[in-house]
């Protein structure tokens, strides 16, 4: 038996894999990897793929990256961890400040967890927990876009919309108002998607803003539910409507965060001469680089203040175990020093304009729809009319990609890349000619 084969075996019955229907794993299994380095996955026996989807949106550096393994190795020695109630620690003072820098201190106040979905539930939890705090209980509803993605635990799921994940759950939730999404897609332009987006978002909260703690949603790039990318004008005018109706805005970046939509926060490209910050903004995903689980959800002075008083009850008594744990910031500030030391976001717009150029053919190719790029995310809808070759087209895709040495995964039939911030000339050619010939074996 192969070493890849030995490990898969012991996986399959020991080990039950997220997001898996697990029978599928009979026909494919789980890829082994050994090790990774550079945008590079090994697996047990010295094939390697190019992880062209920065394993799940998260390895922004890829792995094993010199700087961040000698960051972490030093914290290891110094401190692994410590709790953060009651006590507190270098790693995540600095990191608090230096992402309230990047926000122009408009968002000073950084509240931390261990991943994603845990973010969302605090920024919702925060947001009535302020409306009550103020003296307004009643304002405890919440609104997503259709096709939103924010998490799978049951307080995320409320305000998720992929059926996939949520219709199996769906007696145990409470459901957020669901209002048209802004998908470029559904309009004759970008900006007329947006602005019908934004008359159905109106509706809403002329009616129901009374009831209505915070809206929530996913800037620039509505993610999980295939790269649907739309103008960031409708972010404007959402941040103008919510300030009109009194109701948060959280944007959840724990995918376009940290560089990957062009900007280090998404959201920078929705303000206005530095101002119209949402309430709350949480990251996640790529914040620790793939080395640790942490997420953290920032906010402003004037909720914060709304928390500060003498009665324990009106602070906000949320808390994980591993809540701000030293190494997964110091994990997070190793991130933000190549940022600096790198100028991550000038050597990213040089690698889009190349891959772009190397794609150039799915642009125009009859067999794609929507082919899109913003930052260092791209996506293409294959057309295919017959419903069970639909059905299967990513698993089919996903493994032809992997005999050209690249992992990637299709949403559906959307194809999409998400790849680390370290591509050379060579890997981007590499992830450009394996993708357009993993979708023609698939087409043919
Ligand atoms: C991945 C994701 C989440 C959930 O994060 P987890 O760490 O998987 O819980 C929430 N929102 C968005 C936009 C995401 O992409």
């Amino acid at each position: 038996m192969s070493a890849n084969t030995e490990l898969q075996q012991r996986s399959l019955a020991a080990v039950w894999h997220p997001c898996t229907q697990m029978k599928r794993h009979e026909t494919l299994p789980p890829l082994a990897i050994a090790r990774g380095a550079g945008a590079w996955l090994y697996d047990l026996e010295g094939k390697r793929y190019l992880d062209a989807i920065s394993s799940w949106w998260v390895n922004l550096f890829g792995h094993a990256h010199p700087a961040i393994n000698a960051a972490l190795k030093d914290q290891l020695d110094t401190l692994a961890h410590v709790m953060l109630s009651g006590c507190t620690h270098a790693p995540v003072v600095e990191l608090s400040e230096r992402l309230a820098a990047k926000t122009g201190q408009a968002l000073g106040h950084c509240f931390y967890a261990s991943d994603g979905a845990s973010a969302v539930e605090i920024a919702l939890k925060m947001s009535f927990h302020f409306w009550r705090n103020t003296g307004r209980p009643q304002k405890r509803e919440f609104v997503c876009l259709k096709n939103s993605y924010h998490g799978e635990t049951l307080g995320a799921l409320n305000v998720t919309d992929v059926d996939l994940f949520r219709d199996a759950y769906d007696p145990l939730l409470h459901h957020a108002h669901r209002v048209a999404s802004p998908d470029a897609r559904l309009g004759e332009t970008p900006e007329a998607a947006a602005k019908a987006a934004l008359l159905d978002l109106e509706r809403l909260l002329s009616e129901k803003h009374a009831q209505i703690a915070a809206f929530i949603v996913e800037p620039l790039i509505q993610c999980a539910t295939g790269m649907a990318m739309y103008d960031a004008c409708y972010l404007k005018e959402a941040r103008r409507l919510c300030d009109r109706y009194e109701v948060h805005l959280i944007a959840d970046e724990i995918a376009v965060g940290c560089g990957r939509s062009g900007t280090f926060f998404a959201w920078e490209q929705a303000l206005q001469s530095g101002k119209g910050w949402p309430d709350f903004l949480c990251l996640s995903k790529g914040i620790s680089a793939g080395y640790l689980p942490l997420s953290l959800v920032m906010t402003t002075d004037e909720i914060y203040a709304a928390f500060y008083d003498d009665d324990v009850t009106r602070g906000f008594l949320h808390s994980h175990s591993y809540t701000g744990n030293p190494m997964a910031c110091r994990a997070a500030l190793a991130m933000l020093d190549l940022f600096e030391s790198e100028n991550v976001l000038a050597s990213n717009r040089l690698r889009a304009a190349r891959l772009n150029e190397l794609l150039q053919s799915a642009v125009a190719d009859s067999r794609i729809r929507h082919f899109r790029n913003r930052g260092m995310v791209w996506a293409f809808d294959a057309i295919v009319d017959d419903e069970t070759k639909a059905a299967s087209f990513s698993r089919r895709f996903h493994e032809a990609a992997l005999k050209h040495g690249l992992l990637l995964r299709p949403i559906g039939t959307t194809v999409y890349l998400m790849p680390p911030y370290v591509l050379d000339d060579a890997e981007l050619v590499h992830l450009a000619e394996g993708t357009l010939a993993s979708f023609d074996e698939v087409m043919a």
